[in-house]
């Protein structure tokens, strides 16, 4: 099940790896990017390929391919799976210099193609019902060198948001910034719906392409949509709250720190974009 490419070559998922001494491992010197292949049709591949190339770009990686080339490869190793709800990862890491330097420009850059079997934000139990979730006491910081708009691997955050969630019998963790405004969580944007309007963090995130295809829905559909700045006392007052990401698309949120948003069930405006999302996800191209 899945399989991988690197060094030019496709291998078994078990046989792919790098040294233990890839800067990717040592120092978070890599990005990466994901999209989902949903009954084998992959949905917005352009944007995440485009999304990775100019994480690439920004962190001075380079790969033997343009975006077409990358695509090809993408989809190649998508054929030669038979798994129908996978993830296609896209991952670049520095490599390392030759032993004896510290000169990063020697160093071969790794690209390593994924495609391993596909595992959800939430059951479709959990989805229908709806998640819980927590303002997290951890400041999101975004690291100063890091863009939060290139996907990176600087997770630590993160990592302890999910503990910090566990520990409060929450689903999720909501990460503010150093200011209070709400930010994102472990891979996932933020939104809410207050008064019919739907609003989701202006910068200090990720340009989530599953964010971007929410915004599209709205435009399309007339819904009213802005990114804003808010803070969790305004997040608390919402009417309805939802996550997005490619690993479950749009996911509610019915409990914020113990207490209901709305009625405390799934909101109509989060359901309506759930179901036109998952409309477009299925008539996306064949893989
Ligand atoms: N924010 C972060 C930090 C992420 O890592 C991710 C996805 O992995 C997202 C948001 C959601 O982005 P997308 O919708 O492109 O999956």
């Amino acid at each position: 099940q899945g399989v991988a490419w690197l060094d030019g070559h496709f291998v078994p998922l078990s046989e792919a790896r790098i040294s233990v001494f890839d800067h990717g491992f040592t120092r978070s010197d890599a990005t990466y990017d994901v999209a989902h292949v949903y009954r084998r049709r992959v949905f917005r591949l352009d944007r995440h390929i485009a999304r990775f190339m100019r994480s690439l770009k920004s962190l001075r990686f380079e790969i033997p391919f343009d975006s077409d080339g990358l695509r090809a490869l993408l989809l190649e190793a998508v054929r030669q799976t038979a798994l129908d709800d996978a993830w296609i990862m896209m991952i670049c890491t520095r490599g390392r210099p030759p032993f004896g330097s510290r000169d990063i420009r020697l160093c071969r850059n790794n690209l390593i193609v994924c495609v391993v079997p596909f595992i959800w934000l939430a059951t479709p139990a959990q989805r229908e019902a709806g998640l819980t979730a927590t303002v997290s006491t951890l400041v999101r910081i975004p690291p100063h060198s890091v863009d939060p708009r290139v996907k990176n691997f600087h997770w630590l955050d993160f990592v302890r948001s999910i503990f910090e969630a566990q520990e409060r019998g929450s689903d999720l963790a909501f990460l503010c910034g150093e200011d209070g405004r709400v930010t994102e969580g472990a891979g996932f944007n933020v939104f809410m719906v207050k008064g019919g309007e739907v609003l989701t963090p202006a910068d200090g995130v990720l340009e989530g392409i599953t964010r971007a295809s929410v915004l599209d829905i709205c435009a399309d559909e007339g819904v009213p949509a802005r990114v804003a700045v808010f803070d969790a006392a305004a997040l608390r007052a919402a009417d309805e709250i939802f996550v997005t990401t490619t690993s479950g698309g749009i996911v509610p949120v019915v409990r914020l720190d113990d207490r209901p948003i709305g009625d405390g069930r799934p909101g109509p405006v989060t359901r309506k974009l759930n179901e036109i999302y998952w409309r477009r996800h299925e008539s996306a191209p064949w893989s």
